[in-house]
């Protein structure tokens, strides 16, 4: 009984889910593709066959790291299992072979581009072979969210074996990269098995990327001690977080491919025994992790498709506690996205483009979530799911009786010939030259011109999702009447359709953000540059003395209300604060009150601390008067780039007494020339020096001296 051999073997009591199925399946020698939610036992459903079935199973799996754990894992059961790729020593290597060619083996997990070699081939022809499972199925489609090219050539091995009988595996599938599975494998007789793709403990929510890394700080705050993951595209970024979150007291550690390797096992296994609560990662974590109760999963970030999106979600609440889902949108991530593609072949730009534009319209719409990426993963869900912020917020709804009728109506008049973007074309009255209409059939032509392309998307989108059309053939995507379309049609009524969210910034908000690479509060900032002025004119002082832009811009964004944390949030002298600090203090305290602003109370400084540490310890250099190439030398940075940190440095008001070292490169004469230009400057605007006085002086001697002269000057 197979139940004893479960029980036996893995300690499990009973299947779960369709297991059964799928393992009785491929027992019976029957091509197999199984589509299950992560974490719900695929790898069951081809150990337990290789256990039972006579021979060796090959299993191709993409992750040479989770292999790794796989065949420990069994090998710890007592079944015997062994990893052929090419991580391994040759010495263990030729054991292997050893134990493949004398059978002692009933799973061989091998990387797709070692199962291509022909020595591979040439071994494992002389072998009783029992199946071969292709885990991570999804990999061989180049729609999937991670197409790896050497999974192409697994037909080809395939042959070479016999065609012994597959069972591929994966977790998430569109309708079209099933389509491919099955096509690629060329396994089309082979039986389907589908879990739903239905998660009801996740929440789903998007939110515009605004403010976000306040948003994130109060998040986490709400949720103190739980286990997260936070996505983001690059490393650099992953990192300033964790910075921040720390700031924040949030117990949080990094992880990307810029690590080595241990680095990533220590913060992986800290992340995983919960001695760390947040991992902010690029997509490179997660894949394999098993971690029960990860209760939100942030995408700072897009995902570069739904089916990326649902896969990396997916990782949020396996123990089905309830658990969130936040993603991050701003339009300006996906033509970043879509410019990193210019490179690829057309064909890769035209798929990832594609992918891109789903995420997008998931992103925009306001149809329930849940219901949205069940259709995309071929589900039908007839009902809301009411824990996804479309279900739960008001949304602005619509009656669409006539734009449903044309819509309908177009499609029919042209034979549903044409795909959604050239259907949605000729309703807006735009010619495809490469499309030759027959004028008869477009009676419909640019009757729909009164909204725009995008509005037609959504209304198109909706139709499919509520039963209208279909999309019969995965392949060539175009969308023809159900029955409930041609009923429909036939009495037409009122359909209730919901508009598309915006996640547009207003004008004010736009110049927000455009003024600062955080956010800061514009109004606020022009009020304390007035201030500032005005203190300048009274004291007879550049203004710039007195605060630079800079830190205006930290206070507009921090709103700072006593003169401690006016300190902390601008990194001013306590002198220059204890001055005058209190007047901008007021400003600031009646801007609060008079906009009803609500201060951030979580997010504190964003300063580094690690990049605070190596100031005081350059700014402790300076003092003991060591020569500054020293210096950088001891720093491992480069000259120019020291200059820049003791720029930054002095102009948040700390001195730096450079001029043991200036006098050794720059005559006092000539510096006194440099410091009168100072005086006489205007602003502070050190590019202007530069242009200025790049016939007289080297940039290193008017940096250093415009360091002097901020140092001087200052109070
Ligand atoms: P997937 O490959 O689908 O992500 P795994 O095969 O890694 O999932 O299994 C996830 C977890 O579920 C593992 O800890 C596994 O031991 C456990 N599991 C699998 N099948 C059963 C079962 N029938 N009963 C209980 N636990 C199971």
């Amino acid at each position: 009984m197979l139940e004893d051999i479960l029980q036996e073997k893995f300690g499990h009591k009973a299947f779960r889910g369709q297991q059964k199925k799928a393992i009785e399946n491929i027992l019976r020698n029957r091509n197999t593709l199984v589509i299950m939610a992560t974490g719900s036992g695929k790898s069951l459903c081809y150990q337990l066959p290789a256990i039972v079935k006579e021979g060796m199973a090959i299993v191709i799996s993409p992750l040479i790291a989770l292999m790794k754990n796989q065949v420990d894992a069994l090998n710890a059961k007592g079944i015997k299992a062994a990893c052929y790729n090419s991580s391994i020593p040759k010495k263990v290597l030729s054991l292997i072979k050893e134990e493949v060619k004398e059978g002692k083996l009933k799973l061989l997990y091998v990387a797709p581009e070692t199962l291509n070699k022909e020595e591979t081939i040439e071994l494992l022809q002389n072998v009783n072979i029992s199946l071969i499972a292709v885990d991570e199925a999804h990999c061989i489609s180049d729609w999937g969210h991670d197409f790896r090219p050497e999974y192409r050539n697994t037909r080809k091995a395939i042959e070479a074996l016999g065609y012994p009988p597959i069972i591929a595996l994966t977790a998430t599938a569109t309708p079209k990269v099933e389509y491919d599975i099955l096509k690629s494998l060329e396994i089309e007789d082979s039986l389907t098995i589908r879990s739903t793709f239905h998660r009801p403990n996740l929440y789903y929510e998007v939110l515009p990327k605004q403010q976000t890394e306040r948003k994130i700080v109060s998040f986490i705050k709400n949720h103190p001690g739980e286990s997260g993951i936070i996505y983001c595209h690059s490393r650099k970024k992953t990192e300033e977080l964790v910075e921040i979150l720390k700031l924040n007291d949030i117990n949080a550690a990094s992880y990307h491919a810029g690590f080595d390797t241990k680095k990533r096992i220590h913060n992986q296994d800290q992340f995983l025994a919960s001695k760390v609560d947040v991992i902010v990662a690029t997509i490179a974590f997660g894949m394999g992790i098993d971690k029960p109760d990860v209760r939100f999963i942030i995408h700072y970030d897009i995902p570069k498709s739904l089916e990326g999106y649902y896969q990396e979600t997916g990782r949020a609440g396996r123990d089905g506690e309830k658990s969130y889902c936040v993603l991050f949108f701003d339009e300006q991530d996906v033509i970043k996205l879509q410019k990193l593609n210019r490179h690829k072949t057309a064909t890769e730009r035209e798929i990832n483009n594609r992918l891109l534009n789903e995420l997008s319209t998931f992103s925009h719409s306001a149809v329930c979530r849940t219901r949205q990426l069940l259709y995309y993963f071929g589900e039908e869900k007839k009902e809301i799911c009411h824990h996804c912020d479309n279900c739960q917020e008001e949304r602005v709804t619509y009656l669409a009786q006539d734009e449903v009728t044309l819509l309908l109506e177009t499609i029919l008049a042209t034979k549903e010939r044409y795909d959604q973007v050239s259907m949605i074309k000729i309703l807006t009255g735009i010619k495809e030259e490469h499309l030759n209409y027959d004028e008869k059939e477009m009676p419909n032509f640019g009757k729909g011109a009164n909204h725009t392309q995008k509005k037609w998307n959504s209304i198109f989108k909706q139709l499919l999702i509520d039963g209208y059309l279909v999309i019969e053939n995965p392949e060539i995507e175009i969308a023809h009447l159900t029955k409930k379309g041609k009923d429909f049609l036939t009495k037409p009524y009122p359909i209730k359709l919901l508009e598309d969210l915006s996640f547009e910034l207003s004008d004010s908000e736009k110049a927000k953000k455009k003024g600062s690479k955080g956010t800061y509060d514009l109004g606020l900032f022009g009020k304390l540059v007035n201030l500032r002025d005005q203190i300048a004119i009274k004291n007879n002082i550049k203004p710039y003395l007195i605060f630079q832009e800079k830190a205006l811009k930290a206070l507009a964004t921090y709103f700072p209300t006593t003169i401690e944390q006016l300190a902390q949030r601008t990194n001013v002298r306590i002198s220059q604060v204890h001055k005058f600090g209190q007047a901008f203090i007021d400003v600031i305290k009646t801007h609060i009150e008079e906009n009803n602003i609500e201060p951030p109370t979580h997010v504190v400084v964003k300063a580094n601390t690690a990049k605070s540490t190596k100031k005081i310890h350059l700014i402790q250099q300076i003092d003991r008067k060591v020569d500054l190439r020293e210096i950088a030398r001891q720093n491992s940075m480069t000259y120019g780039a020291l200059i820049k940190e003791l720029e930054e440095i002095s102009s948040g008001g700390i001195k730096l007494n450079l001029s043991y070292y200036i006098d050794t490169i720059l005559e006092k004469e000539l510096q006194d020339d440099l410091y009168e230009y100072f005086q006489e400057m205007k602003d502070d605007n050190i590019e202007q020096a530069l242009e200025d006085l790049e016939d007289e002086f080297s940039e290193e001697e008017i940096r250093l001296m415009h360091i002097k002269f901020l140092s001087i000057a200052s109070y």
